[in-house]
């Protein structure tokens, strides 16, 4: 199939490792992916062609930038390909701690990041890299899109996930890699990634969106009692088992509410996700999504600040306490004077 395209310029963040993303002039609803020529290996060609004979099957299309047209160079060689334009004005990082953003559209936002991830598994595809930047959250109406669809791990590793942001990679797969002495997840023995890695991300995306950016792994020993406000954590708190609610650790998170702030349905569910999801199965997609609406539908509205929404079962606002703890912790940089939370359950 020939088109010609006429690239128009490079996209505000369109610009990558792997090459640069244009808009197409006369195209609104398209982009262009044109790679450097020394990342085209064999391997992302093959790659790109297969995913050109499985388009995922359901309505996903304005939603993740899968290629519908390869395009050649007057040399004849793969030079970028065609795909839909996402409607995105902000990344996932930066919805997790965003203060515009009211606490029930951030449910809203882990209810469409399950939806979305519901889909890809239902049509076998496995993410793989599943991290922050990878989303992309359109604020107007909290719908996700998924970008960088040319790292998903396809047709069962055949075409496989190079890499894997830290702090999203399940634990099972780090201990895989040591077992088997490697670093490098495109080489390793399977399995890699499956739909249990993904669910173990997705698991980790809800609960930084529910609990103000905080990581689920960064627990320190209750004994320890030292806050710290860095949030992210790597691949080692994960291999350790650091779920922030284990017996025995606490939040490092001076903000990090505590877990009865959320119904006993998502404890539950994070709790299967983080403390015993290696040895069974995590929760999938479609069991968050009905979980999440269950709790949007308890949320009740803040009297002191509109954008804060809270489990109607608790006796105060949890993210005013958070508020307080956060700026008594950064005027003084200590964990020692911090506020108790106070938040109960009715
Ligand atoms: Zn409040």
């Amino acid at each position: 199939m020939s088109m010609t395209i006429k690239l128009g310029s490079v996209l505000s963040n369109g610009t990558g490792g792997e090459g640069a993303v244009y808009e197409i002039l006369g195209r609104p609803d398209l982009v262009y992916k044109r790679y450097k020529q020394f990342k085209l290996t064999p391997t992302l060609e093959s790659k790109l062609v297969y995913m050109m004979t499985v388009p995922p099957k359901t309505i996903m299309g304005e939603c993740i930038s899968w290629p519908t047209l390869l395009v050649k160079n007057t040399s004849g060689k793969l030079d970028g390909f065609v795909m839909p334009r996402l409607k995105f004005n902000i990344k996932l990082n930066d919805v997790y701690e965003n203060k515009r953003y009211s606490y029930d559209s951030l449910v809203i936002v882990a209810g469409n990041l399950c939806t979305l991830v519901h889909q890809l598994h239902k049509n076998s595809i496995i993410i793989g890299d599943f991290n922050h930047g990878n989303v992309g959250v359109y604020e107007i109406n909290s719908i996700v899109s998924m970008m960088d669809c040319d790292s998903f791990h396809l047709d069962g590793g055949q075409y496989p996930c190079c890499v894997c942001m830290d702090g999203y990679v399940a634990p099972e797969l780090l201990k895989h890699l040591k077992k088997v002495n490697t670093a490098r997840y495109d080489t390793a023995p399977p399995p890699t990634f499956t739909q249990q890695t993904d669910l173990f991300s997705l698991a980790t995306h809800i609960f930084r969106l529910l609990m103000k950016g905080v990581s689920p792994y960064n627990g320190i020993n209750t004994a320890v009692r030292v806050s710290s406000d860095v949030v992210s954590a790597g691949n080692e708190p994960i291999e350790k088992g650091m779920y922030v609610f284990r017996q025995g650790l606490t939040p490092a998170h001076p903000a990090c509410p505590p877990k009865h702030i959320l119904t006993d349905e998502l404890i539950n569910l994070f709790e299967q996700a983080f403390l015993f999801g290696e040895q069974s199965y995590r929760p999938g997609a479609l069991v968050w999504h009905k979980a999440l609406l269950n709790y949007q539908s308890s949320l009740t509205t803040c009297s002191r600040n509109q954008i804060h929404k809270y489990y109607s079962k608790l006796s105060c606002c949890p993210w005013c306490e958070a508020e307080q703890r956060e700026s008594t912790f950064n005027n003084t940089r200590s964990a020692k004077n911090l506020p108790h939370y106070k938040v109960k359950r009715k």
